[in-house]
């Protein structure tokens, strides 16, 4: 399996319009950040999880020209902004986008996109197919997907385990109840927003300590905002085996 990091900023993406700060004015590529998205191609699959408003930018730049599912983690508008071009898919593939989420994320879906899902539609709206996820695993074709329960302030979001890889972002608190999912892993991607805590992401302490809990062979830190510092700066104070993630990286899995 490989994954592509198409996004990794915090909601406004990084550089965040107007802001003189070293980081968002860094020329560094990998201090520039779309939002947080990854793809992931296992087999013949192809899917992405979060179709954010960068979404249309980042599958032309990655050249992704098949794509089958979408994954939704929770239903913030900087994760579901560019659903309306899965249009390109709906023409390349000849069939309407799967998109998985939960109950609440998929009533969020119609009403925000509610021109996609009336009895007469408009000729070209985007073609979607809703499927309803819980904490239960489930399939997308032959690959199994298993729900990692986490709260982003006080609203139930999910990350995903996928074999031996976990994403989760866009969470402040991970329950007891769920860490047993994050045993074993080759790979552990997590959000980590800030050096001080926020109200509803892990900082990078906070983020550090669930990787120190679950040992993963590496991680990488995810949804990063510009008060987490130059990217330069920030490797040389990771441990080994962290790695802060950056728009176009991909590994193996
Ligand atoms: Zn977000
Ligand atoms: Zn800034
Ligand atoms: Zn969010």
């Amino acid at each position: 399996m490989q994954l592509t990091f198409l996004g990794t900023g915090t909601s406004q993406g990084v550089p965040i319009i107007g802001c003189k700060c070293s980081v968002c004015q860094s020329a560094d590529p990998r201090d520039q950040r779309l939002r947080t998205s990854v793809h992931i191609q296992s087999d013949g699959l192809s899917f992405v999880i979060d179709s954010g408003p960068d979404f249309r930018q980042q599958m032309l730049h990655e050249k992704i020209d098949a794509l089958d599912a979408i994954l939704f983690t929770h239903d913030h508008k900087d994760h579901t902004a560019g659903l309306d071009d899965v249009r390109a898919y709906n023409h390349l593939m000849q069939k309407p986008m799967q998109v998985y989420g939960e109950e609440y994320v998929l009533s969020t879906i119609k009403r925000e996109f509610s021109y996609a899902f009336t009895e007469k539609k408009y000729p070209g709206v985007p073609e979607i197919e809703l499927n309803t996820i819980d904490d239960r695993p489930f399939f997308i074709e032959n690959l199994k997907i298993i729900p990692i329960r986490g709260v982003h302030f006080k609203l139930p979001v999910l990350g995903f385990r996928i074999g031996n890889l976990a994403y989760l972002t866009d969470m402040n608190q991970l329950p007891e109840s769920e860490r047993y999912k994050l045993k074993d892993l080759d790979v552990l991607i997590i959000n980590a927003l800030r050096i001080k805590t926020h109200v509803s992401h892990f900082n990078l302490e906070q983020a550090l300590d669930i990787i120190k809990l679950s040992q993963p062979k590496q991680a990488y830190l995810t949804h990063i905002s510009h008060k987490l510092g130059l990217y330069q700066d920030l490797i040389q104070q990771l441990p080994s085996k962290v790695l802060p993630a950056y728009d176009g990286l991909k590994i193996t899995f």
